[in-house]
């Protein structure tokens, strides 16, 4: 079985490719340039199962076509996991929405156009941000399950950035649905889409962490290299560790009862305190070094400033259990700090 990855030089999707290859699936990828893509290739050894398409800009009008008009008869499935995921930006639209949606929909036309007949199963990389709006993420009376939907409006979500990049996810899935609806009868595939909270973990090789760092690993990264008498910003909201991330893009095509579903990908709730709290604990060479804030406020920060998360149906569909916020973020902080210490 052939499946694509799109943004397969990401944070969340190179695990996905690692597990795809380890089970034993043939994965064709798309990144950005021939250069991106020689560099993944190396990193997995040119491993035969692996190849790769440039697709340079999702945002641009059918911007899969010439991948899926090339190797569409092969692919049974289609994982797709590129959008922009950049905070820094005041061009709400060009930058977040119109590539996050545009980029949805062209894959799912380029498999019509040319799959049709092939791709079978479809998932797409969602976010809790398409299941709530940053002002309902921080309401403590609000619920969040695999039903929720972000109010936002094209024109309310360009508040700033988080809450354009949420309206982006929000926007980009619901094409997702729509195309399905619209286009029964000329499509064959069933989608889902995996909807996660904030992802930390390691990065697959610990080396691609010379060149930059992707937008929610950088939030513990931030921590890890924090003054003792710094203050940081208290992120909060659901979080999920990015192994489990990839086995549940697995889980939602091979498991067909995954079909049609959002699959809400949520360990528990954090905030940045309870970070700093496992840094402080766990690393005898950080603890004195980095910030403290108020240990052991974090729970409290939370039940007043969190909504709540029920993802029951989720875990039920997926039946396995998730890596723990201490493991987590403990593997996190190890890889940054190796990093660290050979610079
Ligand atoms: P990354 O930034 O590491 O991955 C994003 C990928 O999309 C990269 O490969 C990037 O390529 C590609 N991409 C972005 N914009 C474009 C574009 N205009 N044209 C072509 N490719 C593009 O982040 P993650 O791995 O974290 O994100 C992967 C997916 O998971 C995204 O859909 C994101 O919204 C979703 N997600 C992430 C969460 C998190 O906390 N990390 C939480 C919930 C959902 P390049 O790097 O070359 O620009």
């Amino acid at each position: 079985t052939t499946v694509f990855v799109s943004g397969a030089t990401g944070f969340i999707a190179l695990h996905v490719v690692d597990d795809l290859l380890k089970a034993g699936y043939k994965v064709i990828g798309s990144g950005r340039s021939k250069e991106k893509n020689d560099g993944l290739l190396k990193k997995f050894n040119n491993n035969p199962n692996l190849s790769m398409e440039v697709v340079e800009d999702i945002a641009a009008p059918n911007a899969f076509d010439e991948a899926f008009q090339k190797r569409g008869k092969d692919i049974k499935v289609v994982l797709h996991i590129a959008s922009p995921v950049q905070f820094n930006t005041t061009d709400f639209e060009n930058d977040l929405l119109i590539p996050a949606v545009n980029g949805t929909e062209s894959i799912l036309e380029a498999i019509k156009k040319y799959a049709a007949d092939t791709v079978e199963k479809v998932v797409i990389t969602s976010s809790v941000a398409a299941l709530a709006a940053p002002t309902d993420m921080s309401n403590n009376g609000f619920v969040v399950n695999e039903e929720s939907w972000n109010k936002d409006t094209w024109e309310s979500c360009q508040a700033d950035a988080i809450t354009a990049y949420c309206g982006s996810k929000k926007f980009a899935e619901r094409a997702a649905w729509d195309f399905v609806k619209e286009n029964q009868s000329a499509i064959k595939f069933t989608i889902s889409t995996i909807n996660p909270g904030f992802v930390f973990g390691p990065q697959l090789f610990t080396n691609s962490l010379k060149n930059g760092i992707n937008s929610s690993s950088a939030i513990i990264a931030k921590l890890v290299r924090s003054k003792a008498s710094g203050k940081f910003y208290n992120f909060s909201g659901p979080f999920i560790d990015v192994r489990d991330v990839s086995k549940a893009h697995l889980a939602a095509f091979e498991n067909p009862k995954c079909a049609g579903r959002r699959l809400f990908l949520c360990e528990d709730l954090f905030c940045s305190q309870d970070v700093v709290d496992v840094l402080n604990e766990e690393f005898p060479q950080l603890k004195g070094k980095i910030a403290t804030g108020e240990p052991g406020s974090g729970p409290g920060y939370l039940a007043k400033n969190c909504c709540k998360c029920d993802n029951s149906e989720t875990k039920r569909l997926l039946g396995f259990k998730f890596h723990s916020f201490k493991n987590c973020i403990v593997d996190t902080a190890s890889q940054l700090l190796e990093v660290q210490n050979e610079a």
